[in-house]
């Protein structure tokens, strides 16, 4: 049974196109939901330069910091600037190594490509190859929707485990999903496991967070388990509104409705006795 204390996680967005405003990073939004679903907890993210020193840094940071996985998203792809998988080898000063299986993976994507494309060669040139050049001990993971595999190592760490899984997933939103849902699925189970989480939100019939401020914080005392959070709201010409959310991941799915509805039905008790009227519950 993992203890969901350590059931941490850190994501790196890796591309320079992310920090000059070219392309928004929706890896990381994606990545965090999914993962906050499975009942584990996003500690950080952060987008980081196509650079060795950078990516070391960063990835050292994290080891010391011990969460049980990192996931990264950028930079496997063909070319020069895909430097990802060199960057964690240098970080973690292990060797570069011509991977088989995931040099087999990368033949039978390029094989496949020319059997449905006219005049497109499946020749394994050097750029191709470079997707397969893990450091000793990367596993690699089939990429059901492109070229590049992700992959997945294992480093020393500060983890109460003293392990933290590195895992590397291409820039592509589709070719990340795709990992994710399919080949990643054993080791999400093997670090962070299966989990549960939910999510309830209440729209309120008027605005102003400050009348509510006083009775959430006591409701987020009660059940300190549970996020609550206040937002404002206005859509279109419409009053302001207030929604409150909250959410919870975990293990035990009996345990996370328990809390959550405590919480909640001490909430709209509370917003009740204030003047608001609940219009709207959102559940997720
Ligand atoms: P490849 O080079 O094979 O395309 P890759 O893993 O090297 O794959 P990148 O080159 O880093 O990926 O990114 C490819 C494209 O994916 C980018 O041009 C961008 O359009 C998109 N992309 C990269 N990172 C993100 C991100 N964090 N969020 C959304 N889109 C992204």
């Amino acid at each position: 049974m993992l203890n969901s204390d350590l059931r941490t996680v850190e994501i790196f967005a890796i591309g320079n196109e992310l920090l000059v405003g070219q392309v928004q990073d929706t890896n990381t939004y994606w990545l965090i939901r999914s993962v906050t679903t499975l009942g584990a907890r996003v500690n950080r993210a952060a987008i980081i330069r196509d650079d060795y020193d950078h990516i070391a840094e960063e990835l050292l940071a994290a080891l010391r910091r011990g969460p049980r996985l990192i996931i990264t998203t950028g930079g496997l792809g063909p070319t020069e600037d895909d430097l990802t998988l060199r960057a964690i080898a240098r970080a973690l000063n292990l060797e570069l190594r011509e991977d088989p299986e995931a040099l087999e993976m990368v033949r039978q994507r390029y094989a496949y490509l020319a059997s449905v494309r006219p005049n497109f060669s499946a020749e394994l040139n050097a750029a191709r190859r470079k997707m397969a050049l893990f450091p000793v001990g990367g596993k690699p993971l089939r990429n059901p929707e492109g070229a590049a595999p992700g992959m997945a190592l294992d480093a020393p760490s500060a983890h109460p485990d003293g392990i933290t899984t590195i895992v590397a997933l291409p820039g592509v939103p589709a070719e990340m999903k795709a990992i994710f849902n399919t080949s990643l699925q054993p080791i999400l189970a093997q670090t962070i496991g299966s989990g549960a989480y939910m999510e309830h939100a209440l729209v309120l019939d008027k605005g102003d967070e400050s009348r509510v401020a006083e009775l959430l914080r006591e409701v987020q005392q009660h059940h300190p388990l549970v996020y609550v959070k206040s937002r404002g709201q206005r859509t279109g010409d419409g009053p302001p509104r207030l929604m409150v959310v909250f959410s919870m991941g975990g293990r035990d799915l009996a345990l996370i409705r328990n809390e959550l509805i405590a919480a909640e039905q001490e909430a709209i008790a509370g917003l009740q006795r204030l003047g608001y009227r609940v219009v709207q519950i959102i559940e997720a």
